[in-house]
Formats: structure tokens, sequence, C-alpha cells
């Protein structure tokens, strides 16, 4: 047969807690055997004048060359002019969807069980197109774009992940009994797309409607795909559903690179002193080596964690533990078959 597989994905290691789960994901990913030739590029934002841009260019190529991207969190300066780092990226490498898969950890207690639901949210247009201006004192205007082309673009992405990852239905959230044009649009591609696809099946839900679902039954739920606005707020309501942006993977899919990366921030308060939970950090990674087509290794660190988090005897702080990064990193490496 031929050789296996081999990648080059892009590392971003980040700032703060960044540079320890990133190291612990390496580690794991190594130990698991993926097939990934990493290319570190360290983003010094501190040291950046106002107005510069805040990822190079050298490094914006890299994960465009390498189709493959994992991204700590960053610092993000306030108020020094810079163009924020995430819209830079999002822009730059045309990163038009973001998926959230959102699954209890076992042992971990939350308010809600078996929760497993996955958000795709349209990432480029929408409510936050940037286009808002005064038209006169005390009245302001800002639009709201949608399209065809990014519409079926990100309905194709949710119906084909779905397809892909074993999920059975896609629900649209959607306010198209108001915003009749621009929602009315955006359920338009939905309904064609999911012609498509009689595999899975498609719901429609208005906002109001789907966030109720969410905190009274969402097991309810499935794949929701959702414009930008909406998928901005339902994504994080479902983060608290399994207990917090700190658990919470995501993976933005480009139109020729992949980036994955934590929902939750550098952590100030306990960088640097080993013990930040990389499983955010580690799932996001696990969605890129599904898209790489590594679903045994991506399994196999799964059912690890899992099987770590269940036992219960090695945690780190911020669920109740007391190890730390490293044993707890440990721990995984121990447990993977
Ligand atoms: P944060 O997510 O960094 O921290 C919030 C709380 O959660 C803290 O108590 C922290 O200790 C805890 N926490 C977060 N991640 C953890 C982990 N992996 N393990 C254990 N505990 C964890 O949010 P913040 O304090 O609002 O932001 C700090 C910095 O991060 C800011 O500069 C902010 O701009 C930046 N930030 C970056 C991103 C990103 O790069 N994607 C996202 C959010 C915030």
């Amino acid at each position: 047969g031929s050789a296996p597989k081999q990648f080059k994905a892009t590392l971003f290691p980040g700032d703060g807690i960044g540079p320890e789960i990133s190291e612990a994901v390496v580690k794991i990913l190594h130990a698991a055997k993926c097939p990934i030739e990493w290319e570190t590029h360290i983003i010094d934002v501190r040291s950046k004048k106002p107005g510069e841009m805040l990822v190079s260019r050298e490094a914006l190529d890299s994960v465009l060359r390498n189709g493959w991207g994992l991204k700590g969190p960053m610092e993000t300066p306030i108020g020094k002019g810079h163009r924020s780092l995430n819209l830079t990226l999002r822009k730059e490498l045309a990163l038009y969807a973001n998926v959230r898969p959102c699954l209890s950890f076992p042992g971990v207690k939350t308010l809600y069980e078996n929760v497993d639901v996955v958000t795709v949210r349209e990432n480029t247009e929408g409510e936050y197109s940037g286009l808002e201006h005064v038209v006169s004192p005390g009245i302001v205007k800002s639009l709201k774009v949608i399209t065809r082309d990014a519409s079926m673009r990100i309905n194709e992405f949710a119906f084909k992940y779905a397809r892909n990852n074993g999920r059975k239905k896609v629900t649209v959230v959607h306010k198209a009994t108001v915003m009749k044009k621009s929602d009315g649009l955006f359920l338009k591609c939905s309904r064609e797309v999911a012609k498509n696809y009689p595999d899975i099946e498609f719901e429609e839900l208005l906002i109001d409607n789907a966030s109720s679902f969410l905190v009274s039954n969402p097991s309810r739920m499935d794949v929701m795909v959702m414009p930008n606005l909406y998928g901005d707020i339902i994504s994080d309501l479902c983060a608290g559903l399994i207990g917090g942006l700190g658990l919470t993977p995501s993976c933005n899919i480009g139109e020729n690179c992949v980036l994955a990366e934590a929902v939750h921030g550098t952590a100030p308060d306990i960088s640097g002193k080993n013990l930040a939970n990389p499983t955010a950090l580690l799932f996001s990674a696990i969605m890129m080596l599904r898209e790489m087509g590594l679903r045994e290794q991506a399994s196999s660190i799964e059912s690890s964690v899992f099987r770590v988090l269940s036992e219960g005897k090695i945690r780190t702080g911020d669920l109740g533990g007391k190890s730390s990064t490293t044993e707890y990193t440990q721990a995984i490496i121990d447990n993977l078959n």
C-alpha cells in the first residue's frame, strides 16, 4: 500500500496559558500517533505598534500553505488601535464557518446531562458586516447583509458536516417571520440544500423558540445552522449547557484551510502555574483530526479523556480537582489504547 499521509499544521501557542495547553495537546497527539508535523509561529501581540497587523503575513501564509492550524488563546490589547486579531484571521483566511460541538463530559456535573449539540455559525456577514452609520443625531442605522452565496455555502457545510459526522438532524435557526427578506433568504437556502440530503432530517425553528427548547430540553437538538449574530449567542448558550467556555472546542472552516481553537481566553490568573485545563484545546484539535480524516486517532484520544474524567481521580482545578496540567496530560496519554 501507499505510505500513510503526513500532515503539516501551523501551531499558534498563544499567550497566557496558551503555551502550556498547546504543549499538552502536541504531546497527546504525538502519543496517539497522529502523523502531524507542527510549524510553530509565536505571535507577540505586546511588541506590536498601534495600527500594525497583529498576525504576520508569514504566519497567515503558513496556515494557507499547510491548510491546517491550531490556535491557543491570544491576549487582545484593548484600545490600542489594532485591528482585532480574530477579525484579521477570519478575513485573511476566509474562515466562513465556526463550528462548536457541545458535548456533556462524563463526570462533569452541570445542570444538564446528555447534551450533544453542534452549532454551525455563518462567520462573514449578517449583522456583523460592520456597516453602521449615524443618519442624524439620535438615529443610527446598521445593515444586516445576507447573500445567497454565503448562505448556500454555510448550509451546504452544515449538512455535509451532519452527514460526515453521523448526525441525524439539521435545524435552521432564524427569524424570517420578522426579518422577512434577510432571514427569509437564509431560510430559503437551507430548504434548498436540505433537498439534497434526504438522509438528514431538516427542521426550521424560530430563534426565540429554539432558545426555549435549548434550556428546557437540549437533547432534542442536533446540528443547528444560523446566521452570524444568532450563532454567536446560541453557541455560547450551548457552551453553558455543558459547563462553560472552559470545556468548549471550536473549529473555523475556511475556503482553503481549517483553524481549530478553544473558545476560552488566556486565563491570566492561572497562567504559568501548570494549572490550566487543556481539554478545550485538545477537543478543538480532535475536530481538526476528524477533518483530516484521522478518525481513529481522534476517537482514541476522545475515549481516553472520557475515561480519565469519569474516573474522577485526575482533574484540573477548574473541574474541582487538584491535578496539574502535566499530570492530567500524562493520564490521558496513559489511557490511550
Ligand atoms: P478567560 O477565558 O481567559 O478566563 C475566564 C476564567 O476562566 C478565568 O478564571 C480562567 O482562569 C478560567 N479559564 C479559562 N480557560 C481555562 C482553562 N483552559 N483551564 C482552566 N481555567 C480556565 O477570559 P478573560 O479573563 O475574560 O480573558 C483573558 C484574556 O484572554 C483577555 O486578554 C482576552 O481578550 C483574551 N481572550 C482571548 C480569546 C481568544 O484568543 N480566542 C478568547 C477570549 C478571551
